[in-house]
């Protein structure tokens, strides 16, 4: 495994008015949700160096709270989750609530050198593995929709919907900009208090982090402001789903863009299209990394906007990979504005390994696929030729008996993040689906 990189600068200086008391160090799980340990800020400069301790069983942790029976790593075994200097991300005093500075952290051995099954490290080495053997690098922009909970009804996409949220929506840009995550859009979307964030593309490692740290802002904020922020895949089985889409642009090394070719269908270059291959043939497993919950599915499914299908479609909202609009109003250059959004995504899955997998599979169609076929704007796609998995049991069965798909990551990772999940689905298929799309609602 290559060696860290080496620490990037904080991105967000101590913004706030108050010294914060406490530092958290965060990962993000196999459920997708944010851990971690606070230590006392006045030990800031010896944790920047050494780290927290952390436990290999916390990655066996089921989105229910448990760990899971068969968890591979025992009860024995220690790590250091240690932060990455240029996550920094203050959230201010607000209220009775103190500011504290949060790090995102990688899970290493007490040595320092990477754990073979830590989230993020595996994006890193996939973006490495892209960059060495591609030549590419990967930009990136994680758009989120989700729910606030406790607001009066509203009309979808009403300027009305958007002053309900008031000041929570206003608060939130000033805070995400003030963290250094680049707001681009804040929005009211169309299901009932549904609403999106987007934020700016940048390098793929730092647009994954960004959306472990937007779901926690977004969480942290509401709740003090007296609402509840929930990114669950769906509330109830009949409503409006919250996608996680992810906007994927690929450059040379040199920062150029490699994505456009206006000879070619949907003006995707032919490297573009070999990278979409990749993931519209593995789509079944790897909807088993990022449409992983027991109610993924009840979202993910034809109809819904959300991804009916496993293929290429110029700017169709049903496709897995939509080819998104370029305009001459931007005034930039349509290669610049060109980018493929990958729409089977939810925010139940882990980001690091969500894009991590997408990475692998489009590095995968690069080095061995053809050009993936592209379904023009006027064509509603192949249809049933293209099915994703019925279900989040069938998602998972595809990930584990792809053979390629699991080559990606370190097989412990795997067999754990199948035994976690699979622990979630049997714990929640004795209830109505709407009743856990309540449970997830409370835990996502
Ligand atoms: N809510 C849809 C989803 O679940 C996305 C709608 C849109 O295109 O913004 O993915
Ligand atoms: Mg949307």
């Amino acid at each position: 495994m290559p060696p860290f990189e080496p620490p990037g600068q904080p991105t967000s200086p101590a913004a706030g008015d108050a010294t914060p008391d406490l530092v958290f160090l965060a990962t993000c799980d196999l459920v997708g949700l944010t851990r971690g340990r606070a230590v006392p800020f006045a030990d800031h400069e010896s944790v920047l160096r050494g780290g927290v301790g952390w436990v290999p069983a916390d990655l066996a942790v089921t989105a229910g709270g448990h760990i899971v029976d068969d968890n591979a790593f025992g009860a024995t075994g220690d790590l250091r989750l240690v932060a990455d200097p240029g996550t920094a991300t203050d959230v201010p005093a607000d209220g009775d609530a103190p500011a504290v500075r949060l790090y995102l952290a990688d899970q290493a051995h007490l040595d320092g050198t990477p754990w073979s099954c830590c989230p993020r490290d595996a994006l890193r080495s996939a973006l490495s593995d892209l960059r060495e053997r591609a030549g590419l690098r990967l930009v990136a922009s994680f758009e989120h929709e989700f729910v606030l909970q406790g607001l009066p009804a509203s009309a979808p996409m009403s300027f009305a919907r958007l002053r309900l949220a008031e000041p929570f929506g206003s608060d939130l840009v000033r805070l995400l900009d003030l963290a250094g995550l680049e707001p681009e859009n804040w929005l009211p979307e169309y299901g009932e208090g549904q609403y999106e964030v987007t934020t700016r593309p940048t390098d793929a490692l730092r647009a994954a982090d960004r959306a472990v740290l937007l779901r926690e802002l977004v969480r942290d904020l509401a709740r003090r402001r007296g609402l509840r922020a929930t990114f669950a895949p769906i509330l109830t089985a009949a409503g409006t789903g919250n996608g996680v889409h992810i906007h994927l642009s690929l450059t040379d090394l040199d920062g150029t863009p490699v994505l456009h070719d206006p000879d070619r269908p949907g003006g995707l270059s032919e490297i573009g299209a070999r990278f979409s291959a990749g993931i519209v043939t593995h789509a079944r497993a790897l909807t088993g990394w990022t449409a992983p919950s027991p109610t993924s599915f009840l979202r993910l499914a034809p109809h819904r906007w959300s991804a009916g299908g496993a293929y290429i479609g110029e700017r169709n909202r049903e496709a897995l990979l939509r080819i998104c609009p370029t305009t001459p109003l931007s005034r930039t250059p349509v290669a610049d504005q060109l980018n493929l959004e990958y729409r089977a995504a939810d925010a139940t899955a882990n980001p690091w390994l969500g894009l991590a997998a997408l990475v692998r599979a489009g590095l995968h169609g690069i080095r061995h696929y053809e050009p993936a076929r592209v379904w023009p704007e006027t064509h509603s796609g192949p249809g049933d030729l293209a099915p994703l998995p019925g279900d989040t049991g069938e998602a998972l069965d595809a990930l584990e008996s792809d053979p390629v798909a699991a080559s990606w990551f370190d097989p412990t990772l795997l067999a754990t993040h199948l035994a976690v999940r699979r622990q979630d689905l049997s714990d929640l298929e004795v209830l109505k689906p709407d009743e856990a799309c309540r449970r997830m609602a409370d835990v996502y």
